[in-house]
């Protein structure tokens, strides 16, 4: 078969995934990222002594990267080293009591006896329920291109579109985790999973209970070096099957005639391809880079983005021994930080604060008595009315007072600091009003309005990456390259779906 051309725009990690399986194939890819580099929100910083993650944290699910160097036909383990992390998270709650959660199910039984015994129970409940919802809606929601009418009516889909309302739909996930637990610190962890693709737990379906499923039965991980080694391995495995990969490159256009895509438009000059795969965030490239279809681009534009975030990058010459590599600062008031957040678009005035600090684990990234924090706070997606210049200072100073209070005074031990703004998200990677996750799951019907891996208005144009099915984080992006690719293949001729 002849090499067809294939222009990816973006070099994110569902772009790579997607970029990397085509090569496979046969296809001929060029790869375009508007940066100087490639990674998109998995990104890295180094200030001083410091090196940090900037995006991405904690990877779960970590098999789909495996598959994804299995098909390419390298080797994981030459590349990748995965370390299992425990306690996955470590976990401050208002009242000034702490939890380690772990995979570990003998030492999270014993976690949640010592805060909360007349929970212990509940919790293998509820794994067991989550569990349902995984084996029931994983194969569908996660791993098939939903709206290819014919993948779905697959017979062994039949059992989970007959048992739909089994994976909890019509609750939110504040309500069924309510229903399981009674201790108001264990709700509030199991809330914060909706969170993790860029939803409110108090709008979100049950449905997102896989989550926490994902994370305590298949584990959280890091990856020796920091997150963004990944992005240095699919980088060399693209390169090594072939992708020509060009930074600073920005897409200005996707070329067309109203019916098909023939390539894309790279500082002014036309780049022919038999077929585009947009790695970029779906609404803006709609927005911004597909001239025409007024219609599509409004019905867009409706849905609602994800959570977007500010973070916080503080190199702090001390050592914290009773912080982990993840830890969570809850708010005393969640319902309230969500109200805000998602009802009102405002910076919340008491967020919780996520902190990730890499040198528990990788000793190089800070000196020895030092340590790279990632702070990270949920942030509404941009409205009008935010004025973010102002908002960063008020939360520096908010989020130091508080962990003062806990005992962590760390403001005259920062010695290198970096931050970002949801405007910042915005402007680095064109993500839709700056969210983190793509579009939100607040409602019920997300999975399936969520933008499709195939263009509904162009043919050979295909889309990968948080904002499209089957939505944000490491492992979903992953699979959203792999089914644009399958479907590209596919419409070439040969079949893999
Ligand atoms: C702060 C933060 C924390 C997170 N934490 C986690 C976590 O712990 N675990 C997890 O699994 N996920 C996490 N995520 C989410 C995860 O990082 C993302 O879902 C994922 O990396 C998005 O990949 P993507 O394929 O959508 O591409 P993106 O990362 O969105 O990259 C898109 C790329 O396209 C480029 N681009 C855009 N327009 C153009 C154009 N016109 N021309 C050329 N290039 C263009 C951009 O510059 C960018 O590099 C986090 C994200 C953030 C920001």
């Amino acid at each position: 078969m002849e090499n067809k051309k294939v222009a990816v725009i973006g070099g994110g990690l569902g772009a790579l995934s997607g970029a990397i399986r085509l090569a496979r194939l046969g296809f001929s890819v060029q790869l375009f990222e508007k940066n100087p580099k490639v990674g998109g929100k998995v990104n890295e910083v180094v200030l001083e002594n410091y090196r940090f993650d900037t995006g991405a944290s904690l990877l779960t699910m970590p098999f789909v990267i495996d598959e994804l160097f299995d098909f390419a036909g390298f080797k994981r383990s030459d590349y990748l080293d995965f370390v299992s992390i425990d306690p996955i998270c470590r976990y401050f709650f208002s009242d000034d009591s702490e939890m380690d959660a772990s995979a570990d199910k003998a030492k999270m039984r014993i976690a949640i006896q010592q805060l909360s015994p007349d929970d212990v129970e509940a919790y293998e409940q509820f794994l067991n329920y989550a569990e349902q919802i995984h084996t029931l809606a994983s194969e569908i929601f996660m791993f098939t291109p939903i709206h290819e009418f014919r993948k779905l009516m697959k017979p062994r889909h039949f059992q989970t579109l007959f048992r739909l309302h089994q994976i909890d739909p019509f609750r939110t996930v504040h309500q069924s985790v309510s229903r399981f637990f009674s201790d108001p610190r264990l709700i509030q962890l199991f809330d914060r999973y909706a969170t993790y693709n860029g939803s409110d737990p108090f709008q979100a379906p049950a449905t997102l209970n896989i989550i926490p499923y994902v994370e305590y039965a298949l584990g959280g991980y890091y990856i020796k070096g920091g997150i963004y080694r990944l992005i240095d391995a699919l980088a060399a495995v693209a390169c090594g099957l072939g992708v020509q990969i060009h930074t600073s490159a920005k897409v200005e256009k996707i070329c067309h005639d109203g019916k098909r895509a023939s390539g894309v438009l790279v500082n002014g000059e036309k780049i022919e391809a038999d077929y585009v795969l947009c790695g970029a965030d779906a609404i803006v490239a709609h927005d911004e880079l597909i001239d025409g279809h007024q219609n599509r681009r409004e019905r867009l534009n409706r849905l609602e983005p994800s959570l977007s975030g500010m973070v916080f990058l503080w190199g702090v010459r001390a050592k914290h021994p009773k912080l982990a590599h993840h830890n969570i600062v809850f708010s005393s008031d969640y319902d309230a930080e969500f109200e805000q957040i998602f009802k009102r678009q405002q910076v919340p005035d008491e967020p919780t604060i996520y902190i990730a600090i890499t040198s528990k684990a990788d000793a190089s990234h800070a000196p020895v008595d030092g340590e790279n924090w990632f702070v990270l706070l949920n942030m509404p997606y941009l409205a009008s009315g935010q004025i973010w210049e102002k908002e960063k200072d008020r939360m520096r100073s908010v989020v130091l007072d508080k962990l003062k209070r806990l005992g962590f005074d760390i403001e005259d031990r920062i010695e290198v600091e970096q931050i970002y703004t949801p405007e910042d998200f915005s402007q680095l990677y064109a993500s839709n009003r700056g969210s983190i996750y793509g579009i939100s799951s607040n409602s019920k019907t997300t999975a399936f309005k969520r933008i499709p891996n195939r263009s509904r208005i162009l043919d050979r144009l295909y889309f990968a990456g948080g904002s499209v099915h089957p939505g944000g984080g490491i492992p979903l992006v992953i699979l959203s390259g792999k089914m644009a690719a399958a479907l590209m293949a596919e419409d070439r001729g040969s079949n893999l779906c």
